[in-house]
């Protein structure tokens, strides 16, 4: 059964930290002019209006997006940053006013060129309902449907490069293996691929068995990095931070991705940190 809906988080920590990655990925592919299909296996409704009930009731933007929105006209300085920032105003109906949270199928597609295609998988049938209504290209396929197995049945894709968000909400234990073996099979598909992947850190740890069935199943070029909001004990049963790992990244990510969280850091409080890294090396 499906109880998780995005809409309660939209705009948080870890939207943040996810759509800042994909961002920074995104930006250095779009450098070449050759196709790319992006392929999004969980992707929510697309587009959250800040003051819809379900994101109006825990108003998690307002330790994510909102601090840093404030100060954007400071931020800018920092260049990835400051592009997101610019993305980010480009998405409100007023870009002076942010009334809108654009979720994962925005952020990847929002520079959809011609010769680019778009699948993006939702499961929910009232989640991908509301994905449907979303006014996104026509190259921007909406499919219902299980986005693992989804991303499975079309690999090989047509064009020279493929870049893929596998984005669950983990509400199974199971999500974690099944997302590594998934990833597994489709790297083998497709070996040049960008594949990124968020993961919660919970107290209960179980990130370490998608990570460590990555490094066991012998893939490589595998970097991570994680955006710690607090102390693992202190956060009992709720999320103390998020994980995002690429297979395969651009080359100078990691170096760009830690300049522009370290004013994220900054500007959501104490005693936030961030590190990154290779989890398995070339
Ligand atoms: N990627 C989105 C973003 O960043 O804006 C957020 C996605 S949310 C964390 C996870 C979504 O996956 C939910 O909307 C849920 O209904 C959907 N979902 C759960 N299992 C799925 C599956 N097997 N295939 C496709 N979608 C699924």
């Amino acid at each position: 059964m499906l109880s998780y809906q995005h809409a309660y988080h939209a705009g948080n920590f870890a939207d943040v930290h996810k759509h800042l990655t994909l961002h920074a990925v995104i930006d250095h592919l779009l450098r070449k002019d050759s196709s790319i299909t992006y392929i999004d296996t969980h992707a929510g409704r697309g587009l959250y209006p800040l003051d819809a009930a379900e994101t109006s009731r825990l108003q998690e933007y307002r330790d994510g997006v909102i601090p840093l929105w404030k100060a954007r006209q400071a931020l800018a300085r920092e260049p990835l940053l400051g592009d997101w920032l610019a993305a980010l105003a480009s998405a409100q109906p007023d870009p002076s006013r942010l009334t809108h949270y654009p979720g994962s199928p925005w952020w990847m597609g929002h520079r959809l060129r011609a010769q680019d295609q778009q699948w993006l998988f939702e499961l929910h049938p009232g989640e991908h309902e509301h994905l449907s209504q979303q006014p996104f290209p026509a190259a921007a396929q909406r499919i219902h449907g299980d986005g693992l197995k989804g991303l499975l049945q079309r690999l090989p894709v047509k064009t020279p490069r493929l870049c893929v968000l596998i984005d669950p909400s983990y509400e199974r234990k199971e999500e974690y293996l099944e997302v590594a073996e998934t990833l597994l099979t489709a790297m083998r598909k497709a070996r040049h691929a960008v594949m990124l992947v968020w993961y919660p850190l919970l107290p209960a740890g179980r990130h370490r068995e998608l990570l460590e069935a990555l490094r066991d199943g012998g893939l490589r070029k595998v970097w991570y990095g994680e955006f710690t909001r607090q102390a693992p004990s202190e956060a009992e049963r709720g999320m103390y931070g998020s994980g995002m790992l690429v297979v395969n990244p651009p080359w100078g990510l990691d170096e760009r991705l830690a300049a522009a969280m370290a004013p994220v850091v900054a500007h959501l409080g104490s005693p936030g940190s961030y590190r990154s890294g290779w989890w398995v090396e070339e």
